[in-house]
């Protein structure tokens, strides 16, 4: 194991991956080598198109500020390579899902237009009050805001409450949020002091089915204002649900992931890492080495712009 640091092997017990990696696979997957060819397969060849022409197809409360990555190369870094710097660019389409049946959705017009300039307080009050996912509001038991204390520089998305969430009134708890903790912590972050956490949607879908896309819209003026007070250095995208409706695309978590997107907030480009979802991880315990690339990524990117 040498040239591996503590914290290294802090993150593979957090992340229950352990050494036998190494062992297993012909390149070693934590080499400095294979991270940067991973990067680099990371790359996105769909055709470019002007922002303009991006623009031109969305009028959502989410604006994906540039598809570039603006991150300069980074002399120390052994996590990406020259490569994955490069000007990525990918074709911005409307969320359409096949389930996608509409929930009845009623907006208060009077509730949003406060909480679009609500401090957190208000607007946890606010979402507490709102009851315009007629399915939604009427199946949960509490309504999930989210986790945040004003020091934290780095915001992660989930997608909506589950049954634990729900009865807990918490995000990311249960299993999911155990391993989410422990990477934070192998991480030197702290789940609040450093790191907020919120979801798309406030409510939990019944059944846990995906959310409707009129169900996001609806519930997108408080996760913007969410994003507006903790105003972040850096954001985690967490699963599909989450990376589709803030970047305004189809494409899998899979092909968003290892690289730098942007998301605007308070008129400022914030530089925006694509995961997969813990609860994703647990079933696909293999796909953990990717997360944890990830969330080294956004370290990175934290430190350096600290
Ligand atoms: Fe309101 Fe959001 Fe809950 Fe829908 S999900 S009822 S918009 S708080």
């Amino acid at each position: 194991m040498a040239g591996y640091s503590k914290e290294t092997a802090r993150l593979w017990m957090a992340m229950d991956i352990g050494p036998l990696w190494i062992g297993r696979d012909e390149d070693d997957p934590l080499s400095p080598q294979s991270i940067a060819k991973d990067s680099t397969a990371k790359e996105i060849t769909t055709a470019p198109k002007s922002v303009a022409e991006q623009n031109s197809t969305h009028s959502d409360a989410f604006k994906p500020a540039s598809t570039v990555n603006k991150t300069p190369p980074h002399e120390h870094s052994v996590l990406t390579s020259p490569e994955s710097h490069k000007p990525k660019t990918y074709e911005l389409k409307p969320i359409r899902r096949s389930s996608a049946e509409p929930g009845i959705v009623e907006v208060d017009s009077e509730l949003l237009t406060r909480a679009q300039n609500a401090d957190w307080k208000t607007l946890q009050t606010l979402v507490s009050q709102c009851t315009a996912c007629k399915a939604l509001s009427q199946s949960r038991l509490s309504t999930v805001f989210g986790t945040a204390e004003k020091t934290a520089k780095m915001v992660i998305v989930g997608e909506a409450p589950g049954r634990d969430e729900d009865l807990q009134g918490k995000p990311f708890v249960g299993k999911s949020g155990e391993l989410l903790e422990n990477i934070l912590r192998s991480l030197g972050l702290r789940r609040g002091a450093d790191v907020a956490i919120i979801n798309v949607l406030k409510c939990r879908p019944p059944n846990n089915r995906d959310p409707h896309d009129n169900e996001i819209a609806a519930c997108a003026t408080f996760l913007t204002r969410q994003l507006e007070l903790l105003d972040p250095k850096v954001i985690v995208l967490s699963g599909r649900i989450a990376s589709h409706a803030l970047l305004k695309t189809e494409m899998s978590t899979g092909r968003l992931r290892g690289q730098t997107h942007h998301i605007e907030v308070n008129g400022k480009p914030i530089p925006t890492v694509v995961t997969y979802h813990p609860s994703y991880l647990l079933r696909s315990p293999t796909e953990k080495i990717c997360a944890w690339r990830d969330f080294n990524l956004a370290k990175k990117l934290l430190l350096e712009l600290s």
